[in-house]
Order: structure tokens, then sequence, then C-alpha cells
């Protein structure tokens, strides 16, 4: 039973890895407390005639582990639609295969995804030129979780009322805000906003960004592609996000939001939720208000002894309140 450990989810995690030094500063196993709640959702926009986004979510109930991944084809006619299912379909297996790491299956699969988009393209002239974006996560029970991701799809979090960004654009604009040649608002309307440094299936030795992540009770990951960024600062993103603690209705309020701002890309998010342990308070008011529903069933059907006979403690008629 793991409710009321936060202590502890601070504390070191017990780990088995290769590398036990590098484990030290990540938190105990978030999953026994139910595994995170994730929902996507994807629109072609208001102005595209064509959405080239493509997410999914693929599980391994064997490792408890879970794959989340967006992707944003690139490229003319139908191309760019056809790498991003490609990458989103091959990837959904490729991370599962061989018994290495989770980053070094993330970073073999993006590669191997690459190739196969680099060969579709070269074997039909109708894909020519084609590529796509890719953000990923891979999300481990027990242990460390971890991010991958080629271009400039997105991944946030948002924790304690917070959004951060957890990946570095490879984009043009974003290398140029880095400089402090443009600012960040600037770099929302340049002409060359959508230039993309990397992404797959345009050169064979692709440099691929893992990272290891921290998952805490309450987390929630956004992972997006820039048809979302592109429309939302980050302030409207996270006001919106608040507004649930479920993905459900924030992915879908994301999504119009962005159509609202513009709509002028084919917009993508999806977010996994962390379960947040009920708090002890809670799961005591829960089981009295339980209790008392019960009780007063068999109250009304005239259980004359039920009432007295096993009066609740003094907290529960406080909880009801
Ligand atoms: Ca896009």
């Amino acid at each position: 039973m793991s409710t009321g450990d936060e202590s502890k989810a601070k504390s070191s995690a017990p780990n088995e890895s290769s590398d036990p030094s590098e484990q030290s500063e990540f938190p105990a196993p978030a999953w026994t407390r139910g595994e995170p709640r994730i929902a996507g959702a994807t629109d072609v926009g208001v102005v595209r005639k064509i959405n080239q986004d493509a997410f999914g979510r693929f599980d391994d109930p064997d490792r408890g582990e879970i794959f989340v991944v967006v992707a944003d084809g690139l490229g003319g006619h139908r191309g760019g639609e056809v790498a991003s299912r490609m990458a989103v379909d091959l990837l959904g297996v490729n991370v599962f295969e061989g018994d290495s790491d989770p980053p070094t299956r993330l970073r073999n699969g993006i590669a191997s995804a690459n190739d196969a988009v680099l060969l579709a393209a070269r074997e039909d002239p109708m894909l020519d030129g084609m590529g796509t974006t890719v953000v990923c996560i891979l999300l481990v029970e027990g242990d460390r979780s971890y991010v991958a991701h080629v271009g400039d799809s997105r991944l946030y979090r948002l924790r304690a009322g917070r959004i951060e960004a957890m990946t570095e654009d490879h984009s043009l604009v974003a290398t140029l805000v880095r400089e402090g040649v443009i600012s960040e608002d600037d770099a929302r309307t340049d002409p060359r906003r959508n230039q993309i440094l990397r992404a797959l299936g345009v050169r064979g030795d692709l440099e691929i960004d893992v990272a290891p992540i921290e998952l805490q009770p309450g987390d929630s990951y956004l992972l997006c592609s820039d048809g979302l960024h592109g429309m939302l600062d980050d302030d409207e993103i996270l006001e919106l996000a608040k507004r649930s603690t479920r993905p459900e209705p924030v992915v879908a309020r994301l999504v119009e939001a962005a159509n609202a701002a513009g709509g002028t890309d084919n917009v993508t998010c999806v977010i996994a939720n962390v379960p947040e342990p009920m708090p002890v308070d809670g799961l005591r008011g829960a089981a009295n208000r339980l209790f008392e529903s019960t009780r007063s069933v068999f109250t009304r059907r005239g259980d004359p002894d039920l009432g007295d006979a096993s009066a609740p403690d003094r907290d529960s008629s406080e909880n009801d309140a």
C-alpha cells in the first residue's frame, strides 16, 4: 500500500540498475497508485486540408511500460501524413523490442524508424522528401521514465501549478531565440518558424535527444505538435490544463483553443496524468460515507438494530457535513 508516502517518493529509489549513482535522485514507484491516465486529441485545424499529425499509446504490461508518442509529418502530397503514421506505428513496436534499458530502446527504436521512413521515401517518388518530428515518453513502472524527441514537437510538464518545457526545439527559430537573436514572441510569427533542423526521414545519422524524467504523483505530461505551442503560449496552455484533473476534457479544450487562436496548423496533444495518492483523511471519509449510506438503506428498510448497535465513530458525521 503506498498511500500517504509522499515523503518516501522524495527519497531515493532502490534500484537494480548497474548504475545506481545516477538513479539516486529519482523517486520511488508511482505506479502502485494506479497507472497514468492518458488521453489524446488531434485536429486538422481551420486552414489545412490534411492532418499530417499522428499520435499513439502503446502498452507492455509485462514490463510495466507505457509508450506515448506524437509525430508531426512534413512534406507535400501525402508524404507527411505517411511519415508521421509510420513513425508512430513503428515506434510502438520498436521500443518494446529487446532487453536493453529504456533509453537504449528509445534511441534504437527511433533510429530504425528513421531508416524505414528514409527507405520508404526512396522507393516511392510520391513520398520523396517526407519526414516527421517525434516526441515520445516511455513511462516505466517503479523506475525512472524517459523522453525522446527529434524536431519541434514538445513535451511539457505541469507540476504544482507551473508549466515547464522538457524538450528543446530542434528548429532554426529556437536556435535564434537561444542565441538571443530574436525573442520568443518574435519566434511565434517569424517566417522561418517552419524550418526544422532535425527530423526522421531526412538523413541516416539522425541525432536523437533522450533524457530521464522524474515522475511525481500529480504530474501532468503534455506532448504536442507545434500546432498547439505555435498558437498558444505556455501560460494559456497552463490555464486551460488547470481546469480539470482529467486529461480528456483538457486535450479537447486545448485543440479547441488552438483553432480559436487561428488554427493555421494541424494540432495534436496527448496528456498523461500521474495519479495522486488519495489522502488518508479522504480514504477515511470515503469509508465512512459508504458505511453511512449502507446504514441508511438498512434503516429505511426497517432494520431496528443497525442504527444504534453499530454507531459510527465520531468522525463520520463530521465528514458527511
Ligand atoms: Ca505542424
